[in-house]
């Protein structure tokens, strides 16, 4: 056979997006810290008017991601303390029902994520709710580090999973493939399985 024809007869392969070993990707290795972009006041990511922190870096490479640029772990500025008050004084506004952590992967960047996150819990205790994102399922981060493990404990809701192109469906709710899930963490954390969200519609 011809290389030509030989050519022909291969399929195109699948990308998938990476699936990483229990803590094989670990924040103190990966994280630089940086922030994508805060977007104050959006109606977007969440329940209620939310305020949104994209952190910088994310290795799962899913096909068709959303925001490519911000898988960069260096991609936009450092998060600085400035930064951390202004969200802070953004949140304590009364119409405010809390903080969203999307990215980038904030699992992979623990160190920005804790430090807000236990302000906010210090300022506001359960006030504001907090949800994220990760790529990550909600079975996989009950194998992972100290860090993430800490991070999902002060988290309300939690949106697990890669984006998987073939599950997409645009017609659920705050999330893009059907393999993701929006899962109520205190709930599941006290009953060792998965709790979906109550006011799930679709
Ligand atoms: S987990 Fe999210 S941010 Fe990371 S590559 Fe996949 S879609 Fe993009």
């Amino acid at each position: 056979m011809s290389e030509t024809l030989h050519m022909r007869h291969l399929k195109p392969r699948k990308l998938k997006p990476m699936n990483p070993k229990p803590q094989e990707w670990l924040a103190a290795d990966l994280s630089q810290q940086y922030i994508a972009s805060y977007k104050p006041f959006n109606f977007v990511d969440g329940e209620g008017v939310r305020c949104s922190l994209y952190v910088s870096g994310c290795k799962f490479m899913c096909p068709g991601c959303y925001n490519k640029a911000a898988q960069n772990f260096r991609y936009g500025t450092p998060y600085t303390q400035e930064l951390e008050d202004q969200i802070i004084a953004d949140l304590g506004q009364s119409y405010v029902q809390g903080l969203t952590l999307l990215g980038g992967e904030p699992f992979l960047n623990t160190q920005v994520c804790l430090k807000l996150v236990k302000r906010i819990r210090k300022e506001f205790g359960h006030e504001k709710d907090v949800w994220s994102w990760t790529g990550y399922t909600w079975d996989e981060l009950q194998k992972e580090s100290a860090d993430k493990k800490e991070l999902l404990s002060l988290i309300d809701i939690l949106v697990d999973g890669r984006f998987l192109e073939d599950q997409k469906d645009l017609t659920l709710q705050f999330r893009g493939s059907a393999n993701q899930r929006i899962i109520a963490v205190p709930e599941s954390l006290a009953q060792h399985k998965v709790v979906l969200w109550p006011r799930l519609i679709k």
